[in-house]
């Protein structure tokens, strides 16, 4: 007889063993689900014929924060598939043969001999079903039996839906399905909340259930409970933009603005004393930055925090009722605030800085000197707790200051390493980048559910026949439903191809980089949050009446979203710092003196490597042409450089005039945004056209091809009156173009179902009954 490793099953019983297939699958799934959880823990404790090693052995794999290491998980495996290979192919699919199979390895007894068999058999059956693996057997005879599988449910498509999908989710793939099937679990169905109230208790309550799914630790140190992945943190994040968009924000503003204000600002006793309560859920915080009066222009805000050498304290303090803090999520729910405010210092101010302040004791009561007000109902994300704190000289220990960057000493005279105001403020707001990564992610996919509920209705829908009495046409079939959604798709693409490798870039990064990727932040956040916002209204359109009932989310997504263009940074003002950076050439901010040195420097470049026109390029409407990389990257380009050109000229010529750069950047203001936008464009085609490259399977890389050609082309007719004005292209050139758009969405169609697949939205999370 074959016994089974005993490093891997300790003395379990027959009985305990035959539960091995079911948890191996269901671990394969990667996640435990709260109900599921909860209910085999239940059962699990229920069963007599269980010994106590058996049921501790047992409970233990089921816990989520301790799952099994993955040399057990492939010893498991292995085992698996030595029971396997005993049994007939019939019986190989079934769980439960494969149980028994694996107790009489282990042990030599046979469940259904020698043992009180039908109490046991009727308990797997049970738990099988808990974790709803009665179809699945199919698939652990897949990959016991390491069978790939090759084409996706995609219909008649021509590429593998399941390979796109991968190169779509990227690095983080496992998480993103972990949380895609975690979401799926009834304790997080979404339905439309009319009431405030019982939205926000319920919105904290599935937070807290995520920090026991473990959720919440990955941008934070082992050391405090963390696991130091920022990576999953951001794709946790983009995945609850397929859940209630509430929990998202809430999420964010917990463990993203608060948690990561208390990391990167704060020094080891804040790390020590904040970060494990707020992983777990019991503490909770919010980021306490924008006031009434100063929103975007942060900077100049009013509250500020007086430093007393006496008692080594800080005064924290409201000047007037506008400098109120305002729109502050968490703010009716928060232990603790990471307040901004002027820090004063021997009545010197030393700019803004960032202080935790304690809104409430352990049972929520405010403590004196604070002033909290609900801000009410919301155009959307009512499920999130904002609302407006005031302070009246509340006085906390001068330690809570966060002073990686500003120091107060035993002397009482303030120190920084960062001796310049200005810069250090910039740097602190450097905080601020996970952030606008995760609103642009986050956004994008409700894009994706957006798209994947109008597309697959258009699928269905249908309205006007040739004639009476035939069949009417499917709205998917109008070109001008076509036109109208499928750019947007290709674009929702675009854009989470570009923020997969931002947030790599992020994550990977180093000193060198800091200024761009804050760049790229800014941007891809503002681009990508307004492609959201129209995005979705499309979508609302383009499925009718049908888009405008709450119960099809499309009502809750519309109104959810819209703020993503205002808050982690107002698009207008985020897309001024993108051209701020890009003509600063990333070396230094714009506030610093001196920039124009760097201008100067960077008109020479610009000039030296700046584009020819091309005559024969110019009218050339071939539809190879039009449709080649060539020409995608030349356009692209040229609408960068160009327009990077005229800006540093037209700045250059104001400064040069004695203007100060305040006014300067006015005179040009609407060309930074110009300047922007074609950056932030280019780099996003890239981001496409590097994934065509990378893509081995020749299939699913024509798929990509497809998408990325009508980005191009879609974008630089958006772009066109530039084009024509700078004689870039004519008007035969123009037309060619929306003639071949036409022909790539014709060809786009019959693979809509694959290009949505990729996507892989559990159809529980569409929450769209007019679909299913
Ligand atoms: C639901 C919600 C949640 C929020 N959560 C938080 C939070 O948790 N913590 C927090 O600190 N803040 C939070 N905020 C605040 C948010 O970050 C601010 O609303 C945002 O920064 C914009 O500020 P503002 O509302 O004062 O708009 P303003 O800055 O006054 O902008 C108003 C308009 O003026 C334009 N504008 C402003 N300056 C310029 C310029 N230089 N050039 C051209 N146009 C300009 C903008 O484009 C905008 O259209 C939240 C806001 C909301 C609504």
């Amino acid at each position: 007889m074959n016994k089974l490793s005993r490093e891997v099953l300790p003395e379990l019983s027959a009985e305990a063993l035959s539960f091995i297939p079911l948890f191996y699958i269901a671990w394969s799934d990667t996640v435990l689900s709260p109900s599921e959880m909860a209910f085999i823990h239940r059962k699990l404790d229920s069963y007599a014929f269980l010994n106590q090693t058996d049921k501790e052995y047992l409970l233990k794999q089921t816990n989520p924060l301790t799952p099994p290491p993955t040399e057990v998980f492939h010893q498991w495996k292995s085992l698996l598939q030595r029971a396997a290979k005993q049994l007939p192919d019939k019986q190989k699919i079934n769980l439960v043969e494969l149980g028994v199979e694996m107790a009489y390895q282990g042990t030599g007894k046979q469940l259904k001999k020698d043992l009180d068999h039908p109490q046991v058999l009727e308990a797997l059956v049970d738990i099988r079903s808990a974790l709803g693996l009665n179809r699945e057997s199919e698939q652990l005879v897949s990959v016991l039996l390491k069978d790939e599988k090759t084409m996706a449910e995609s219909g008649r498509a021509a590429f593998d839906a399941e390979k796109l999908k991968s190169i779509l989710d990227g690095r983080t793939e496992e998480v993103k399905d972990r949380m895609r099937q975690l979401l799926r679990d009834p304790v997080f169905s979404v339905s439309f909340i009319p009431d405030k109230e019982t939205h926000r208790g319920l919105v904290l309550e599935r937070l807290r259930k995520l920090a026991r799914q473990g959720l919440s630790g990955y941008s934070f140190p082992v050391d405090y409970g963390g696991t130091e992945r920022i990576s999953d943190y951001l794709a946790v994040f983009e995945m609850l933009g397929y859940n209630d968009l509430s929990l998202a924000i809430k999420f964010g503003v917990q463990y993203g603005l608060f948690g990561g204000a208390i990391m990167q600002l704060g020094t080891e006793w804040h790390h020590r004393t904040f970060l494990p309560g707020m992983i777990k859920g019991d503490l909770l915080g919010c980021f306490a930055m924008t006031e009434t009066s100063h929103g975007s222009n942060v900077k100049n805000l009013e509250t500020t925090a007086h430093y007393n050498h006496a008692d080594k304290t800080l005064t924290i303090h409201t000047p007037r009722l506008e400098a109120g803090k305002e729109y502050i999520g968490n703010a009716l729910h928060a232990h603790y605030a990471v307040v901004f405010a002027q820090l004063i210092v021997n009545g010197t101010g030393h700019g803004v800085n960032a202080i935790v302040v304690q809104l409430r004791d352990k049972e929520g009561k405010l403590m004196p000197g604070i002033r909290v007000e609900d801000n009410g109902y919301k155009m959307g994300l009512n499920g999130v707790d904002n609302g407006r704190i005031w302070f009246d000289h509340v006085q906390v220990p001068v330690r809570n200051l966060l002073d990686k960057y500003a120091q107060i000493k035993d002397d009482g005279s303030f120190d920084s390493p960062i001796k310049n105001q200005s810069k250090r403020f910039f740097t602190m707001l450097g905080a601020l980048v996970t952030g606008r990564i995760a609103v642009g992610l986050l956004g994008n996919n409700a894009s994706k559910k957006a798209l994947t509920i109008a597309l697959r209705y258009a699928m269905r829908r249908r309205q006007f026949a040739p004639k009476d009495g035939m069949k009417e046409t499917l709205i998917i079939d109008y070109p001008s439903h076509q036109k109208r959604l499928f750019p947007l798709l290709a674009k929702t693409y675009a854009y989470s191809c570009a923020l997969d490798d931002l947030a790599l870039e992020y994550v990977s990064e180093d000193e060198r980089d800091h200024r761009k990727i804050e760049t790229l932040a800014a941007g891809l956040k503002a681009k990508a949050s307004w492609h959201t916002t129209r995005t979705i209204q499309e979508c609302r359109e383009a499925c009718g009446g049908k888009g405008y009932l709450s119960e099809n989310s499309l009502p809750s997504l519309k109104a959810d979203t819209d703020i993503f263009t205002t808050f982690e940074g107002d698009n207008t003002v985020l897309m001024q710092l993108v051209a701020k950076g890009v003509l600063t050439n990333f070396k230094q901010s714009f506030h610093d003196d001196g920039y124009i040195a760097v201008l100067r420097y960077l008109l020479t470049k610009i000039r030296h490597d700046s584009y020819e026109l091309n005559p024969f390029s110019r009218r050339n409407t071939d539809a190879a042409h039009l449709q080649s990389e060539d020409f995608h990257l030349h356009a692209f380009r040229y609408r960068y450089k160009k327009s990077l050109l005229t800006l540093s000229e037209r700045m250059q010529k104001y400064l040069k005039r004695g203007m100060d750069s305040y006014n300067a950047f006015l005179k040009v203001q609407l060309h930074t945004l110009d300047l922007a936008d074609a950056y932030i464009d280019e780099i996003v085609l890239n981001a496409m056209y590097k994934r065509v490259h990378t893509c081995k399977n020749e299939n699913v890389r024509f798929a990509l091809t497809r998408l990325t050609q009508v980005y191009a082309l879609s974008t630089i007719e958006e772009n066109k009156g530039w084009f024509l004005e700078t004689d870039y292209m004519d008007g035969s050139k123009t037309k060619a173009i929306r003639r071949v758009l036409s022909k790539l969405y014709r060809s786009m169609r019959p693979d809509i179902p694959a290009y949505l697949n990729a996507f892989a939205i559990p159809d529980e999370l569409l929450g769209a009954a007019f679909i299913k």
